[in-house]
């Protein structure tokens, strides 16, 4: 792949939206061909479940699961004792020790069941907060099934869907000049997607994507909720005019009701929420009432709390999934590093599919304040300043912070007062913050913006 990609460098546009149409078309068969319809029939019919048929459903996946495990994958074959086993198969699953995401990134080939060998193998990977890379691999059928899970308990319950089309934010690299300002975009034919670059987004280059947006026909977008939201920013600030679309569809980051508020005023239409993982771990996507609701087909999900005892509804605690939607690589009591909360009301919309009552934030964003508190969400800190054009927090100790801000022509000392008392609101006053002004705030690798960032462990 990395040949490809110093090859494609340096190609012309016009060919690199060529090349992008082929990867396209292969990918479309990859991803739409074969059973992908036989995954989506099953992902409807099993929306009308009962809470007695999803457990029943749950159960028979998870002795499957362990099974596999114990067989036929060399790690659990280590790792877990008879005992645990023997009592997993029984459907106890708490039974079973939690899986670190370190184990996956150390040797993630000791998850691979021995018995397959897959002729086209998908990996996907990820870079983590740590930078070391997590290889993800996925078979041919749990590819189409992701996707089919997409189409129908996502893309549909916006009321859209992968027929119509669409432009997505993600990670892919597809223009290397950083300053380029024109070509931010390449063209996906076969699938009518624009993959847009996250890493090109700014004031000045806002018009060419929305241009794209028009020139396309696009009707809903999806990917990097921090990319659309700036976006959307950009948009409402220029007065620019975007076409007639039907949804955004966020992924990556927590949308926070601001960013939301943001995004329905520049795109008209309306926000929904997807929470997932590349592992196609755990899903959770946003109904038309609003709610979070948990794709109990994809993974069997616990929250739990520090001693590993599981959360009552409403109590916030950490995000543990057993992957059901894929078997290949099997991954039994995840740690994903998220901290969420049950809700404890029921959906008006009727399906039984637990609800998601907050994401809290990734473990990793926390802020440890000098008293020990943790803080979430902690870019709330700029909320209504209009002069921030972007701002991230870099937690340095437990009483140093520095703020980086992109400003905005009018910013000025009073705004640099107003953060740091925001700050000092929040965690104390004891604690030391110093503002720096920047031109641009680099993007993680994956192209994903941290808007915290605790070097504070
Ligand atoms: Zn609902």
């Amino acid at each position: 792949m990395a040949k490809f990609e110093r090859i494609y460098r340096w190609l012309p546009v016009w060919t690199q939206n060529l090349l992008v149409s082929i990867y396209g078309r292969y990918w479309h068969w990859a991803r739409f061909g074969g059973n992908y319809q036989q995954h989506e029939d099953s992902y409807r019919q099993r929306e009308g479940f009962s809470d007695d048929e999803w457990e029943a459903w749950q159960k028979k996946r998870l002795k499957d699961l362990v099974g596999i495990c114990v067989r036929h994958v060399p790690y659990y074959k280590k790792a877990w004792s008879q005992e645990t086993w023997q009592a997993a198969l029984k459907g106890e699953l708490s039974a079973l020790p939690l899986l670190e995401k370190t184990a996956l990134r150390q040797d993630s080939g000791q998850f691979l069941r021995q018995d397959q060998k897959p002729l086209i193998k998908f990996p996907f990977h990820t870079s983590g907060s740590t930078g070391t890379p997590i290889s993800v691999v996925y078979t041919l059928s749990e590819l189409r099934n992701s996707l089919a899970l997409r189409e129908v308990r996502s893309a549909n319950w916006a009321g859209v869907s992968f027929d119509e089309p669409r432009a997505t934010f993600s990670g892919r690299i597809i223009e290397h000049d950083p300053d380029e300002e024109t070509h931010i975009y390449r063209y996906n034919r076969p699938e009518k997607q624009i993959y847009f670059s996250a890493f090109h987004l700014k004031p000045e280059t806002a018009p060419r994507y929305v241009e794209a947006l028009w020139q396309h026909g696009t009707k809903w977008l999806t990917g990097y909720a921090v990319s659309y939201y700036l976006l959307a920013k950009f948009i409402l600030a220029q007065g620019l005019q975007v076409p007639a679309l039907k949804a955004v569809i966020t992924t990556s980051e927590k949308v926070t009701p601001q960013m939301r508020e943001t995004m329905q005023q520049a795109y008209g239409c309306r926000v929904f929420e997807e929470y997932s993982t590349v592992e196609n771990a755990l899903f959770a996507s946003e109904c038309e009432a609003g709610r979070l609701h948990v794709s109990p087909d994809v993974g069997i999900v616990e929250i739990l709390h520090p001693d590993g005892s599981p959360c009552l509804p409403g109590e916030g605690g950490e995000v543990v999934t057993t992957c059901l939607a894929r078997s290949y690589q099997p991954l039994v009591r995840f740690r994903l590093g998220d901290l969420a909360a049950w809700d404890p009301e029921p959906c008006p919309c009727g399906r039984n599919m637990p609800v998601i009552k907050e994401v809290v934030g990734r473990i990793e964003d926390v802020v440890t304040g000098p008293d020990g508190r943790q803080l979430v969400r902690f870019h709330g800190i700029f909320v209504d300043q209009p002069n921030v054009v972007k701002g991230q927090i870099i937690q340095e100790t437990l009483d140093t912070f520095s703020v980086r801000v992109v400003p905005s022509p009018n910013f000025g000392e009073t705004d640099v007062e107003n953060i740091i008392q925001r700050m000092k609101q929040r965690l104390g006053d004891n604690v030391q913050v110093v503002v720096e002004t920047v031109s641009e705030i680099p993007l993680t690798k994956a192209g994903k913006f941290r808007a915290v960032i605790s070097k504070v462990r």
